[in-house]
């Protein structure tokens, strides 16, 4: 059996996911996390997440949370992602993080974490938009420079980092197809007497309301035609399912950075 310790345990994420793991074989929740303060510490993980009693009460203890786990999934925020990472290579337990929004010293943080633990990083679980994932790295290596790249994305009125996780990593995908640096080229905010669109630039657009559990389009805009690769998500659970999948995927591999791409066999 591998157990499975769960932060963000009360948030909409996690109560998914502890809900997953107790329908999924071979896994069985072991630790449930929120922070110090929360209303839920003590309560049963599963009773909050709507599943029924599982037996763990939600701690604020990390540490004590996974004294009996063997992997942690963490789908927080990302200044706590970065120091339950840090737990982890400590402890040297396996850790799926499906937290978005790090910016770059804190992804270097986990990748660091990665040389002591066995770590999935994934921004995006579901197993449709990492067929996406593939399919943008072709298109943009077949279409080539003339179409114009632009991404937009739409989420729900909570969501707290823009653009998403999903969009900067698809803007990452189509830029390294290109040759292009990612950093260099993507255009966050388009406005006034700004100019020509360059040639080379990534348009990166968001959009934030009600409940909309996460939407992309890539345009491939070219002359006369135009191409348009969109994902909708319906519910969380696709996350949450790529999530669970992860964790069993993660029990038995050795220290080291994987993606969703390693969990799916995509590539
Ligand atoms: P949420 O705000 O509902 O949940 C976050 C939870 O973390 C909250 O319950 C909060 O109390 C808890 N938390 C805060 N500090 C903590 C601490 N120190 N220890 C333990 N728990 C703590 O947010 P959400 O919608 O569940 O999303 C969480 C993250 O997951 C976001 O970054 C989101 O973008 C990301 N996400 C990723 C995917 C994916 O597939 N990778 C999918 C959906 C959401």
């Amino acid at each position: 059996m591998i157990k499975v310790a769960v932060t963000g345990a009360a948030g909409r994420m996690g109560g998914r996911i502890i809900t997953l793991i107790t329908e999924a074989e071979g896994l069985e929740v072991a630790g449930a996390v929120e922070m110090s303060g929360h209303d839920r510490l003590g309560e049963d993980a599963g009773y909050i997440a709507g599943c029924g009693n599982v037996g763990v009460a939600i701690t604020a203890s990390l540490e004590e949370a996974l004294t009996n786990a063997d992997v942690l999934i963490d789908f927080t925020w990302p200044e706590v992602t970065i120091g339950n990472a840090e737990v982890c290579a400590r402890l040297g337990k396996a850790m799926v993080v499906g937290t978005t929004g790090l910016n770059q010293e804190q992804r270097d943080v986990i990748s660091r974490v990665a040389e002591s633990s066995p770590v999935v990083f994934a921004p995006n679980m579901s197993v449709g938009v990492n067929v996406c994932f593939k399919l943008l790295k072709d298109m943009a290596k077949t279409l080539g420079e003339g179409f114009d790249i632009e991404i937009v994305e739409l989420h729900h009125n909570k969501k707290k980092d823009s653009p998403s996780g999903t969009a900067v990593r698809m803007g990452e995908i189509v830029a390294d197809a290109l040759d292009r640096d990612y950093n260099e080229v993507a255009n966050y905010h388009r406005e006034g007497m700004c100019g020509e669109r360059s040639q080379e630039e990534i348009g990166m657009q968001t959009v934030r309301g009600g409940d909309i559990v996460g939407e992309h389009t890539v345009y491939f805009i070219g002359m006369g035609e135009r191409i348009e690769l969109t994902h909708r998500a319906m519910s969380r659970d696709m996350f949450a399912r790529g999530a669970v999948r992860a964790a069993g995927w993660l029990a038995d591999k050795p220290v080291g950075l994987y993606d969703m791409q390693d969990v799916l066999g995509l590539k």
